[in-house]
C-alpha cells in the first residue's frame, strides 16, 4: 500500500546523511567528551564543532548553546531555570493560552510552588496581542515564553514585537520555537528572545536530542545536577551521536531552507485550496498568512477527528488530530477551545502537517481520499450542510 506521511510536527523522518554521521558516532568514534584519551577528544571535537553549527543556524553564539534531551528539557530548564534564578526579584510569569505542554505544565507546576502565572488569551486566529503583554507587565514580572509558531494550528506568534515590549520593562524573553526551525529561517538576534528551545527530531535529527539557547548574560539556575557538562547547567554525559547528527541536520537544513520553505508553502496552499473546493463547509484553523508554511488544519463539522484518522491510516495516510500528544486522549484541543472554536467542532479537528519530502502528487492522492470518507461519515451523523458554526456565540 502506497503510505504518505503527514505528521512531520509530531516527527520527522531522520534525514540520511544525518543518520550516517549518528552511526559513525555511536559505532567508531564513541568515546565520551569528557575522557582524556584520543577517542574522547574526538568525540569533544565533534561537539564542539556540532555546537557551531547549530549557534550558525540559529545566529548564535557556539557558547550560548545548551544541548538537551530535547525541547521538553529545554522548555522545563528555561522556565524553571528564570524562575529558580529569580529570588526576590518576583514571582509573576506571563505565557499563552496556546503552548505546548511543555511550558503549560511547567507553568502549573511553577504555581503550585508559589507562582503567579498569566495565561494570555488568543484570538480567532491563535494570535496573542503583544499590546495584551505590555498590559500584563507588572514589577513582580521576571519571565514572558510565548511560542514562535503552535504546533497544532501552524499560527506564528509576533515574538519579535512581544520581545521588544517586555526587554524594555528589563523582563526575560523565552521562545518555544521547535516548529519553524527548518521551515523559516531563524536569527535569535533578530527575534530579540533571551532563551529559545529546538528539538532535533523536528528537523529531520533523531529524537532525544534538542538544545536551548541562553543569551550570554541570561540568569538560569541549573535544573539538573551531578557533572560540570554544558557549563554547569545540565549534567550528564553528553549524547553525542545525537548532537553532533544535529548539527549535521542545521547544515542541512541552512541549505535547503528556501527551496523547502517554498515547497512547504507551495503544497499546503494546494492541500488548503482542495480541501475548500471539495468539502462543504470546511474551516480553515490558524492564521490564514502569519502560518507555518507546513502546516494545514481544518475543522470538519460532523464528523470525529478520531474516525478520520482511522479511514485515512488504512488509506496509507498518516495524519493527526490536534497535536500529538492530545490525540489518542478524548479531551478536545486546548489550542482550538482557546481559539473559541466549539467543543464539538474542536473534535472534528484534522492536522496534516508537511515535509520536505511530500509531493504535489501525494496532496492530490489525499484530495481524493479525503472526502469520500468525510462523505461516509457524515451521513451516519446527524450532521446537515450549514448546521453548525465552528465559533461558540
Ligand atoms: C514537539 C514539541 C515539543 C517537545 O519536544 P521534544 O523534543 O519531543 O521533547 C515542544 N514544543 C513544541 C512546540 C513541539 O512541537
Amino acid at each position: 500500500m502506497r503510505r504518505i506521511y503527514l505528521d512531520h510536527s509530531a516527527t520527522t523522518p531522520v534525514h540520511p546523511r544525518v543518520a550516517v554521521v549518528a552511526m559513525n558516532y555511536m559505532m567508531n568514534d564513541y568515546g565520551n567528551s569528557s575522557s582524556v584519551h584520543a577517542p574522547g577528544r574526538k568525540a569533544a571535537e565533534a561537539m564542539d564543532e556540532a555546537r557551531a553549527r547549530v549557534a550558525e543556524f540559529v545566529g548564535a553564539e557556539p557558547r550560548e548553546i545548551i544541548f538537551t534531551s530535547g525541547a521538553t528539557e529545554a522548555d522545563n530548564l528555561a522556565i524553571l531555570g528564570v524562575a529558580h534564578a529569580a529570588g526576590d526579584r518576583g514571582n509573576h510569569i506571563i505565557t499563552t493560552a496556546v503552548e505546548h505542554h511543555a511550558v503549560l505544565h511547567t507553568c502549573d507546576a511553577l504555581e503550585k510552588e508559589g507562582f503567579r502565572i498569566t495565561r494570555l488569551p488568543v484570538d480567532a486566529e491563535g494570535r496573542v496581542d503583544p499590546s495584551a503583554v505590555e498590559d500584563a507587565i507588572d514589577d513582580d514580572t521576571i519571565l514572558v515564553s510565548v511560542m514562535l509558531a503552535n504546533n497544532e494550528v501552524g499560527t506564528l506568534q509576533p515574538v519579535a514585537e512581544i520581545a521588544e515590549i517586555a526587554r524594555a520593562r528589563g523582563v526575560t524573553v523565552h521562545t518555544d520555537a521547535v516548529q519553524v526551525a527548518g521551515q523559516l529561517p531563524v536569527d535569535l538576534a533578530e527575534l530579540g528572545v533571551d532563551l529559545a528551545s529546538f528539538s532535533g527530531h523536528k528537523m529531520y535529527a533523531p529524537k532525544g536530542v534538542g538544545f536551548l539557547y541562553v543569551r550570554r548574560g541570561t540568569r538560569l539556575k541549573a535544573q539538573m545536577f551531578g557533572g560540570h557538562h554544558e557549563r554547569w547547567l545540565r549534567a550528564g554525559t553528553e549524547n553525542v551521536p545525537g548532537i553532533v547528527a544535529l548539527g549535521e541536520a542545521c547544515v542541512l537544513a541552512q541549505e535547503e531552507i528556501d527551496y523547502v520553505t517554498a515547497h512547504l508553502t507551495s503544497l499546503r496552499d494546494r492541500l488548503i485550496a482542495g480541501l475548500e473546493e471539495r468539502i462543504p463547509d470546511v474551516f480553515v484553523n490558524g492564521h490564514r498568512t502569519e502560518r507555518l508554511p507546513g502546516n494545514v488544519n481544518v475543522c470538519i463539522p460532523g464528523v470525529e477527528g478520531e474516525a478520520m484518522l482511522l479511514h485515512l491510516d488504512m488509506k496509507g495516510i498518516a495524519a493527526s488530530s490536534g497535536s500529538a500528544c492530545t490525540s489518542g486522549s478524548l479531551e478536545a484541543s486546548h489550542v482550538l477551545l482557546a481559539m473559541g472554536i466549539k467543543h464539538e467542532i474542536a473534535h472534528g479537528s484534522l492536522r496534516l502537517t508537511l515535509g520536505r519530502d511530500n509531493t504535489a502528487a501525494e496532496i492530490d492522492y489525499v484530495l481524493e481520499t479525503l472526502p469520500p470518507i468525510v462523505e461516509n461519515l457524515r451521513a451516519m451523523s446527524a450532521w446537515k450542510p450549514g448546521d453548525e458554526m465552528p465559533f461558540e456565540d
